[in-house]
């Protein structure tokens, strides 16, 4: 018996589609599903972290949770053998105590396997250690015609290439092999260093010689103090401390504080400037510091729920990456945003290092911005749109485990041509079962 349809959208909350859910499937279920073609088509759903319509699908089914989670540590090789579903938070947990780290962790724990796999997310080491495709040895996926498919780089290019960042539009996958990064220690040694503008900010980031990097820069200055902000560059701790982690390494979240619902949007071009300059003129000038793994990596999630708390048109994140060249662009993106009393009111810059050349992946050598956004500003789609043109023709893309509103044109022109991923996909996918609500609307599928 069909399961009614529910009402679903991404960590932005913005766009919804209803949609019936499926899953968990065992092995067998899935194939069986899958070899159905089920007419409305199916897209597997991880935990939701995308921001905007990558995991829905209006009207057809969604895989609510692709397979039961089960995970293989082998902590001689530092490798480990996971199923799509299993969440950052316990990877984390199962394979620090060995002295082995996830070698991509994105800004959110609460994220599965499988969305980072088809995401090929990344972190705040990408300009040093690439995206999550580059530790990838192997992906169990089960394609378009029920068939499970052992993909490798090495072994199908092609495949394994149009999988990663592919949105789970060439398959579902329900395992991966994942080479790990040794530590001796969960600790990191953390420089802190506020920048009063943006040209402080990018030198900061430029000379970073530390694995990892992010700053978070403040959407709402303007003037002299446009792009300011805060850099955070971190490495791990060389030797255990034998005082703080008498146990040996462990990754222990913090508790995350349950965020109210609110009935209205409290982002305003005030709200959103106070904030920034409280928390730009709260930092440091300069500090050395120790950090645990979830404060350093996941801070926003101390705060459970906290998309919620921004009313109930929900909220864009809008993330772009421009070649090193165009560096200019994150200027006129700052300007653009304050002109247009936009509130950006959560902000990140990064230093990208090469992109790993898989057709769908988001990361280009150059600097990437990304701001979160009310929804509910007037005029913010056209801004937005404008916004789209501007990266489009500086060579730039948006990031679509974030996008939730770009057009097909301009993604053709960042992301195109893409005959590659649709041959591959092609051959993964011939009846076009894996289909989703950006797919559509980027013409990815049908
Ligand atoms: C607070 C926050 C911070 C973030 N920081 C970063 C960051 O630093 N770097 C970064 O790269 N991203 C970041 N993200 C984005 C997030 O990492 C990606 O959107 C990721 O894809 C979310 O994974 P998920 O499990 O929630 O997948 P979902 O959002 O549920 O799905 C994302 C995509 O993965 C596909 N998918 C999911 N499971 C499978 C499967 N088993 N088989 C095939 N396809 C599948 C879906 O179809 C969809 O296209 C952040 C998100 C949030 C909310």
């Amino acid at each position: 018996m069909a399961e009614p349809e529910v009402l679903l959208s991404g960590w932005g909350r913005t766009p919804r589609s209803r949609a019936e859910p499926v899953g968990p499937l065992s092995l067998p279920a899935l194939r069986g599903l899958i070899a159905s073609r089920p007419e409305r088509g199916l897209v597997a759903r991880g935990a939701g972290r995308s921001y905007g319509d990558a995991a829905l699908n209006s009207g057809g089914l969604v895989l609510t949770q692709a397979v039961e989670p089960w995970l293989l540590l082998d902590p001689h090789r530092g490798r480990v053998r996971v199923s799509a579903s299993v969440e950052f938070t316990e990877l984390l947990a199962r394979t620090v105590p060995h002295g082995w780290l996830p070698p991509v962790l994105p800004g959110t724990a609460h994220l599965t396997v499988g969305g980072a796999v088809a995401a090929d997310v990344h972190g705040k080491n990408q300009h040093r250690d690439g995206t999550i495709a580059a530790w990838l040895d192997q992906i169990d996926l089960v394609d378009g015609t029920g068939t499970l498919r052992r993909l490798t780089p090495e072994e199908t290019p092609h495949a394994f290439g149009a999988t990663v960042g592919g949105m789970g539009l060439t398959g579902v996958i329900v395992s991966v092999t994942l080479r790990l990064l040794p530590i001796r220690s969960a600790l990191l040694d953390v420089t802190t260093r506020r920048a009063a503008d943006l040209d402080a900010l990018m030198d900061t980031l430029d000379t970073a010689r530390s694995r990892y990097a992010v700053a978070w820069i403040d959407g709402t200055a303007h003037g002299r103090s446009l792009g300011r902000g805060v850099v955070d560059l971190a490495d791990h701790h060389a030797e255990p401390d034998p005082r703080r982690e008498p146990d040996g390494p462990r990754y222990r979240p913090g508790l995350a504080l349950p965020v109210p619902a609110l009935p209205f949007c409290p982002v305003t071009p005030r709200t959103a400037a106070a904030f920034n300059g409280l928390w730009y003129h709260r930092a440091p000038r300069l500090r050395q510091s120790v950090a645990t793994l979830g404060t350093f990596f996941h801070r926003l999630d101390a705060l459970a729920g906290w998309n919620r708390a921004l009313g109930p048109a929900g909220i864009w994140q809008y993330q772009f990456v421009v070649p090193d060249a165009e560096r200019d662009l994150v200027v006129c993106a700052l300007e653009t945003l304050h002109r247009h009393q936009a509130s950006p009111f959560l902000g990140t810059l990064k230093r990208f290092g090469p992109a790993d050349g898989h057709p769908l992946s988001f990361p280009v050598a150059g600097w990437s911005l990304a701001v979160d956004l009310p929804a509910a500003r007037a005029g913010i789609g056209e801004l937005l749109d404008a916004l789209d043109r501007l990266v489009a023709k500086s060579g730039g893309r948006l990031y679509l485990a974030k996008d939730a509103r770009m057009d097909r044109a301009r993604f053709t022109e960042m992301y195109g041509p893409l005959d590659a991923w649709h041959e591959a996909r092609a051959r993964l996918d011939p009846h076009g079962v894996f289909r989703s609500d950006l797919g559509r609307r980027l013409g990815l599928c049908e």
